[in-house]
């Protein structure tokens, strides 16, 4: 299998004390600049596709086929998960594993812990049956969440328990306090909830938001059970700058190349910064394959 499940590389990770880094795909040069991240650092990576991009992104099958053909073409050896983010729907993650994703989010979060539940509890049985990985939500991440801008609500420690117990779930993003897209001052994450749930559901935790945490509190939250982190604002502001750099340096520039490859190189940049911060450069082979 070309792309693998995220179970194994978040327990290994979990047990390592370190978190394996996910980066949102906003189109090809996205792929390459990670994969080549991940391939030089020698990390195991997952590499997402958030359920209300999958349109631009050309559609699940798309998605898959690029992933796969980019790791074969690219002489890819680390271990790569292709995960759907904030799956919206049963039906689009089913959709998502028939495509070939290695993993998927279900976010139920916004239903009662009841419907949450039995929606993580279909996935859960669909995606385990092809050995692909599944993450569920509880609580709300803070700013934007499926298009819609909302508050924060800190995940309940009790429903965390219940989903976990209840659904064999195999990664949990229990929202607290992180926000998606760029922070309002400082974060303010809710640690003694996090040592709690960790110890309660003893699987691995899903930072989401986690474009402009600072450093030590990145590291607290991997002490605290954190196996895996999201970003993909840091991504994109680190694109946008190297392109924009790009086009004002150079105002008579036409060639989409010369315009994008900077681009890429800054996504791999940020990437490989990010993977050296969560401390899974080196891991690749460690128990990973
Ligand atoms: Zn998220």
């Amino acid at each position: 299998m070309i792309l693998v499940s995220m179970k194994e590389m978040l327990q290994i990770a979990m047990d390592g004390h370190y978190a394996v880094g996910q980066f949102n795909l906003n189109g090809l040069q996205w792929a390459q600049g990670i994969l080549e991240a991940a391939e030089e650092e020698e990390s195991p990576i997952i590499l997402a596709a958030s359920d209300r991009l999958v349109p631009f992104l050309g559609g699940y099958s798309v998605i898959a086929a690029m992933m796969r053909e980019s790791v074969q073409e690219m002489g890819i050896t680390v271990p790569v998960a292709l995960h759907l983010d904030h799956g919206q729907s049963v039906d689009n993650c089913k959709r998502a594993i028939d495509a070939g994703f290695s993993s998927v989010m279900i976010d139920g979060s916004h239903h009662p812990i009841a419907e949450n539940i039995a929606m993580t509890s279909e996935v859960t049985a669909y995606a385990h049956a092809y050995g692909v990985s599944v993450e569920a939500e509880v609580g709300t991440v803070g700013g934007m969440e499926d298009g819609l801008i909302g508050g924060i609500r800190y995940a309940d420690p009790e429903e965390c328990a219940a989903l976990v117990k209840e659904t064999g779930v195999d990664a949990l993003a229990a929202a607290l306090g992180s926000v998606h897209g760029p922070y309002q001052g400082e974060p303010v994450l809710g640690f003694a909830e996090m040592e709690q749930i960790s110890k309660l559901v003893g699987i691995p935790l899903v930072l989401h938001g986690a474009s402009g945490i600072p450093y030590d509190q990145l590291q607290r939250s991997i002490k605290l059970g954190h196996a895996k982190i999201n970003i993909n604002t840091e991504c994109i502001q680190a694109w946008t700058a190297a392109v924009r750099r790009t086009l004002e340096a150079n105002p008579a520039l036409y060639d989409p190349r010369s315009i994008l490859t900077p681009g890429t190189a800054a996504i791999k940049e940020t990437v490989r910064g990010k993977i050296r911060e969560f401390g899974s450069a080196g891991k690749a082979f460690c128990g990973n394959r």
